[in-house]
């Protein structure tokens, strides 16, 4: 079997990212979301984000006609029936996943292999509430897709050894490096990454420092290319939090307490980048700290 034709469901950050990534190694891609309004945004970030590319001359400008000619728009998950790969990339709360991963199956053929790009949730879990629990898995690709080289790929308890493999063999043609992840609460790299944010954001909720102060002395300290603070508005602060709980759920450990700073930015509707505002305002020529 070859992975020629790739679903994704989700047009969001992650979800364009990797249309891109899949349309520039040649595959057919089918993007879908139930907003209209993500699906064109995705298009136009997809088309900006190639003409950087050709500008770098890292592709051709004919590279990028063909990568754009590749992705097709749909509001339906019946459109998707006849992917080889679907990649479900939607907001990380897990009866989101689930309600799409019931409503996606009896569409596909048997053969269809279904990934989820989950920041955090179980593999396992939501491979079970598929008819396809043997050709599911996770696929975590980083922020942003077209630029960041690691994938991190997680069996659930049932992935078949071929199926993971074919997988793993696809991702090295989009020019990534994988790192295999046993399936536990938020795999590796957010297991590592969101606690120090986490903790970024307690760091500033009890006065410690100004958020431009703390991702001064992150960036400055500790050689990270962004702070801490302006990395989460990077990931989204709800996809932050849901990590969090998702963390501090699934190993009931009092240390993984999502921070309540964290918690009222999300009330606020301030989740970071994506929408204008979050530890910092983006509204203006520069970004604002908001504290
Ligand atoms: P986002 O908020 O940018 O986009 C989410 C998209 O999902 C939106 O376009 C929304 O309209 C769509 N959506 C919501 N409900 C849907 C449904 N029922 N069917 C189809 N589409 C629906 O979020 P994102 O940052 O792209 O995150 C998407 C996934 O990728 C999450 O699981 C997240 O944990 C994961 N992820 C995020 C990052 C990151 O840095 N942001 C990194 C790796 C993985």
């Amino acid at each position: 079997m070859n992975i020629e034709k790739i679903g994704v469901i989700g047009a969001g950050q992650m979800g364009n990212g990797i249309a891109h990534v899949c349309a520039l190694a040649g595959r057919s891609v089918k993007l879908s979301d139930v907003s209209r309004d993500s699906l064109e945004a995705a298009l136009a970030t997809i088309d900006g984000n190639l003409a950087r590319q050709v500008g770098s001359g890292r592709i051709s400008e004919d590279d990028r006609t063909a990568a754009l000619k590749r992705i097709t728009t749909v509001e339906t998950l019946e459109s998707l029936a006849d992917s080889d790969l679907v990649i479900e990339s939607a907001v990380e709360d897990e009866d989101v996943k689930r309600r799409i991963l019931i409503d996606l199956c009896p569409h596909l053929k048997a053969e269809t292999i279904v990934a989820t790009n989950t920041s955090s949730i179980s593999i396992t879990r939501l491979a079970a509430i598929t008819d396809r629990p043997g050709r599911f898995m996770g696929i975590h690709f980083m922020n942003p897709v077209p630029v960041m080289e690691l994938v991190e790929l997680i069996r659930g308890i049932a992935t078949e050894d071929d199926i993971f493999n074919l997988v793993r063999t696809f991702i090295g043609e989009l020019g990534k490096t994988v790192a295999i992840a046993e399936d536990f609460p938020a795999f590796m790299v957010n297991r590592i990454l969101l606690p120090m944010i986490n903790e970024a954001i307690y760091t500033l909720y009890e006065g410690v420092g100004t958020v431009e102060a703390i991702d001064t002395a992150m960036r400055l300290g500790a050689n990270h290319p962004m702070g801490p603070l302006q990395l989460a508005d990077f990931i989204g602060l709800d996809t932050c939090l849901s990590i969090m709980q998702v963390l501090y759920e699934g190993l009931a450990d009092t240390k993984y307490r999502p921070c309540p700073l964290l918690v009222k930015y999300v009330e606020a509707g301030w989740l970071g980048r994506k929408v204008g505002r979050g530890f910092y305002d983006y509204r203006g020529e520069h970004p604002v700290p908001t504290r």
